[in-house]
């Protein structure tokens, strides 16, 4: 038996250049199209056991990551008017301090600022990056694309220094407010029965560079903060980006966690490892390709052309 997890970020109805949310209609077509087509269980408690599916349809399961605020206000009433659980992924450190990941803020800053260069001293960015300067949105946009990915691979220090360098550069954005859940609102979402899960204390690439002690502390004190808020240490974690390598699984697992979830465009065949669990993203784009995506024909297509597999650098 196999089950499909799906994952998303963020459902409103605000455009973004940079990374388009789902809009509020587009994920409701969605949860329909999934309702009508696969029995839609919780995650945690299917692969725990816990929860029996009834076996007359195919499985799949909802999950968000990062825990932005967009959920309570356009995903639940959607959840609840389907009546499919879900489960969600919080950043602990983003939900302290009500500010959304650093991969939201950097584009956030320079999309909103006037500004129009930016230098950044940093031996681990390509030269090519270090003196930028645009003349018009779209230059400016090319630039945030070309950037978002590097910083995603750079060691943790690095990634924190140019945050700093750019936010002193750019004086006219203001922090964006109300984002992201908070404590308050995620047990709210826990006693309305949504999963509550760990996407790391600050959501870095763990990855081969990153040191395992470091693994272990982002894993184990973002665990530890959710217990402390909600009652339980979270049964699965979200490796952030969907980066994760042997050892990032056997630490998961000796800090207390039961499963961990990745992002690959596949289903979850029952049984296999619980620490590699695929999750299929969709994203804003027409219907039909989310169809595609959502009954595994995009796959096959990109299979057969040998085309690209989408990574999106935000995740
Ligand atoms: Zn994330």
């Amino acid at each position: 038996m196999s089950i499909k997890v799906f994952l998303f970020h963020r459902v409103n109805p605000h455009p973004d250049p940079i990374w388009p949310p789902i809009t509020p209609g587009h994920f409701e077509r969605i949860v329909k199209y999934l309702k009508r087509n696969f029995e839609v269980v919780p995650l945690e408690e299917t692969l725990l056991g816990n929860y029996k599916p009834t076996k007359s349809k195919k499985l799949c399961a909802i999950t968000f990551d990062d825990g932005y605020r967009d959920f309570i206000e356009y995903a639940m009433p959607v959840i609840n008017k389907y009546k499919v659980p879900t489960s969600i992924y919080v950043i602990t450190d983003c939900v302290d301090s009500c500010l959304p990941p650093w991969t939201y803020l950097f584009n956030f800053f320079l999309l909103n600022t006037s500004i129009t260069s930016l230098e950044v001293e940093s031996i681990e960015i390509p030269p090519s990056l270090r003196k930028n300067n645009w003349k018009n949105l779209e230059e400016k946009i090319d630039l945030i694309k070309q950037f978002s990915p590097i910083l995603k691979t750079i060691s943790d220090e690095g990634k924190e220094d140019i945050m700093q360098q750019m936010q002193v550069q750019i004086t006219d954005v203001e922090m964006p407010k109300n984002l992201m859940l908070n404590w308050d609102e995620i047990r709210l979402l826990k006693n309305e029965g949504v999963e509550i899960g760990s996407h790391s204390g600050k959501h870095p690439a763990l990855s081969k560079d990153f040191h395992l002690d470091s693994v272990r502390h982002e894993l184990e004190r973002s665990g530890k903060e959710i217990k402390a808020a909600i009652g339980k240490f979270p049964i699965a974690i979200s490796y952030p980006f969907g980066i994760y390598n042997s050892q990032v699984k056997k630490i998961a697992k000796e800090v207390g966690y039961k499963m961990g979830l990745t992002v690959l465009p596949k289903p979850y065949t029952l049984n296999d490892d619980h620490f590699e669990i695929p999750r299929i993203e969709l994203y804003s784009e027409p219907f039909y390709k989310t169809r595609f995506r959502m009954n595994g024909q995009l796959q096959v297509l990109k299979n057969v052309f040998s085309l690209e597999r989408s990574i999106h650098p935000n995740r």
